[in-house]
């Protein structure tokens, strides 16, 4: 809690630079009635000093008066009222003080500035004295002196000329581009235990506070002028700008590509500097998929972070072919086919380690689209027990795997992790002790001591074809990647009763539909009830970034969802606003949610009579199956997520 409350600023609101388009948001009544004052809007956030930075009620009203996502700052009531009198002026008809309503002296373009500071301290002048600075910053007319005067800031606060200034590369890797653009700020330099930041003004104190933030680091401001600080940023951090620039190069009429880019003059040309950049960066932000789409008039870049797709940067639309077909070289495609599916691969070296990277493009209505996925070792490594699994579920699942045959399915929909969670159970298998054999589509990792089978239907090796072949090989433990056919069933089930364990996945909703599936793929019941161990269900949930998490307001549906599965009314979770860690996502990372569904003898039993989903459910449910709805919200309870997160992954009419 402590930690929370140190999280949001105070302010005072009569010497924060208010921004007019802020005080727009919110009208004179509003802020009067919940004596609020709106004082700059940030990104799609409107952040606005309140007495009670918790006032849920508060929050709720202004985020629906202005449509905006709401960034409490703290600040004492009597300040609060003094700034809604201040800068509500022309509407305030109490007319207590004189001197408010009227319009401030105009002030000359090129004032000195010592006679700006004799100006009174009245908010709109200070508002405009500050503009003016800042104007007279950038023309390089004022002094030291003078801007100190201005700004009350200490006399030792000197305009640093970003032009020479030699910006350290550790200080940049400090603060992330999107937010020194969101602050307009640049870092400089370490400096002791601090890190020296330019900025247009060094008394902002949020601003202040969200680099500390960031850097974790004392922030020591320096002064710059605004335009000077924006070229700086697009000159020092590289990455999608870099992208963007690396394309503007290019803008002359594009040449025929094949020519251009298959030939050797393609070495250091811009699109082979582009592409490795958006590979970079995606390993950097840790996505697991780029995407390179034509629309009707630009290029749309994403990444696919958490399981979910960002936008990073528009490309004009020439970017487009040069793209791909430096992507099909790399991928080793045929450069000239654009009308046909193609796929490939190729690795890269990123930061001293191998990344593998599979292509696949497309022909869509506005050209060939690409996708690169990433195949990240590390995720695909993962242990039994990092998955997600909670207590209860771990030990049943444990106990399924120690038998000696027998089948469990894994089901869930693409990217639930169901290769994650078979790799997992491989992973704590003793594969020494045990011949184990995988027939896979695509083989994503490679084990040691185990024989993996890439499935190939150019050359006659199916799924079915894969798994009748490896059973001449004594196995006891067999992986089918996927169970899609009738034949790759049949013989799967045939392995399970004949000695083998059988790990398997199907593409179903739930834990109790992936039995109705083998049935579907025509196994009979007598079969599905002798042979299954049982089924288990999943979805991924993100994980709410722990680095930049704070309570908010949760929709009213997902507040809803909550209270209904877990009989506990609460209007707050845990939601992140965005930081350098999470990629400015607000989540980091996954976990998964199960269903395990126990082929106990009652169950078997209700196979065997042709009982429909929903009885054999309610049967399960009384034995102790906790429903991947449940588990997600016990994930909520206990802070890892929030309840979108489970709505948007495993909400289902079942
Ligand atoms: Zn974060």
């Amino acid at each position: 809690m402590l930690g929370l409350q140190l999280s949001i600023p105070c302010v005072n609101p009569n010497t924060y630079r208010i921004q007019p388009e802020a005080l727009e948001l919110i009208s004179e009544a509003i802020a009067r009635k919940h004596n609020v004052m709106p004082l700059a809007v940030i990104g799609d956030a409107l952040r606005v000093a309140m007495a009670e930075a918790d006032d849920a009620a508060t929050l709720k009203e202004l985020t629906d008066e202005t449509g905006m996502e709401i960034e409490p700052a703290v600040a004492p009531t009597d300040e609060l009222r003094e700034a809604i009198a201040q800068n509500y002026r022309g509407y305030s008809g109490s007319g207590s003080d004189a001197s408010v309503t009227m319009a401030p002296p105009p002030l000359a373009e090129t004032a000195p500035a010592e006679a700006i500071a004799e100006v009174p301290r009245d908010a709109a002048l200070e508002h405009e004295g500050a503009e003016l600075k800042l104007a007279l910053l950038e023309q390089g007319h004022a002094t030291a002196e003078g801007s100190a005067a201005v700004n009350e800031s200490p006399p030792d606060m000197v305009l640093t000329n970003l032009n020479t200034f030699r910006i350290e590369p550790e200080a940049l890797e400090l603060i992330p581009e999107s937010i020194a653009r969101r602050y307009n700020v640049i870092p400089l330099a370490v400096t002791r235990n601090a890190l020296r930041v330019a900025m247009a003004d060094a008394d902002d104190l949020l601003t202040l506070e969200a680099l500390t933030a960031w850097a974790r680091m004392r922030i020591e401001p320096a002064m710059a002028a605004p335009g000077e600080i924006q070229k700086a940023i697009d000159r020092n951090y590289k990455a999608y700008a870099e992208i963007e620039r690396q394309f503007s190069a290019t803008a002359a009429p594009t040449p025929p590509i094949e020519e251009a880019i298959s030939s050797e003059a393609i070495a250091g040309a811009p699109v082979v500097r582009a592409m490795d950049l958006l590979v970079d960066e995606a390993i950097k932000n840790r996505a697991s998929d780029i995407h390179i789409e034509p629309e009707a008039e630009k290029l749309r870049l994403r990444y696919r972070i958490d399981g979910v797709l960002h936008d990073i940067a528009s490309l004009p639309l020439n970017a487009h072919a040069l793209l791909i077909s430096r992507l099909k070289i790399l991928a080793n495609m045929n450069i000239a086919d654009h009308h046909r599916p193609q796929d490939g691969q190729f690795s890269v070296k990123v930061r001293g380690r191998e990344v593998d990277v599979r292509v696949a493009t497309i022909p869509t209505a506005y050209g060939e689209m690409g996708v690169l996925r990433i195949l990240d070792k590390s995720f695909m490594a993962l242990s039994l027990g990092e998955l997600g699994f909670s207590p209860g579920n771990m030990e049943q699942y444990e106990n399924m795997l120690k038998s000696a045959y027998g089948m469990i399915l894994i089901s869930g929909p693409t990217g639930s992790g169901k290769t994650t969670t078979l790799y997992a159970s491989v992973n704590s298998l003793d594969c020494k002790g045990y011949n184990i054999i995988t027939i896979e589509d695509p083989v994503e990792y490679r084990f040691k001591d185990i024989n993996q089978i890439q499935v190939n239907p150019r050359t006659g090796l199916t799924f079915a074809a894969g798994l009748r072949a490896v059973m001449r090989h004594d196995p006891d433990i067999i992986l089918v990647g996927e169970i899609r056919d009738p034949e790759t069933a049949e013989i799967a089930v045939q392995a399970a009763l004949t000695g083998h364990l059988v790990l398997a996945s199907v593409h179903a909703n739930d834990a109790v539909g992936s039995l109705f599936r083998l049935l579907d793929l025509g196994v009979p019941s007598f079969l599905v009830s002798s042979a299954l161990i049982g089924c288990v269900a999943q979805r991924m949930l993100r994980r709410v970034c722990p680095h930049c998490r704070r309570l908010s307001l949760a929709p009213i549906e997902a507040q809803l969802a909550y209270h209904q599965e877990m009989g506990e009314e609460r209007a707050e979770f845990f939601y992140g606003t965005g930081c350098n860690s999470c990629s400015y996502t607000g989540y980091l990372g996954r976990i998964a949610v199960f269903e395990i569904l126990r082929m106990s003898d009652e169950v078997r039993r209700l196979v065997l009579t042709g009982a429909n989903a929903g009885q054999i459910r309610v049967q399960a449910r009384q034995e102790g199956m906790v429903s991947m709805w449940h588990d997600g919200m016990l994930k909520v309870k206990s802070g890892i997520t929030n309840p979108s997160e489970v709505i948007r992954n495993v909400f289902s009419l079942g």
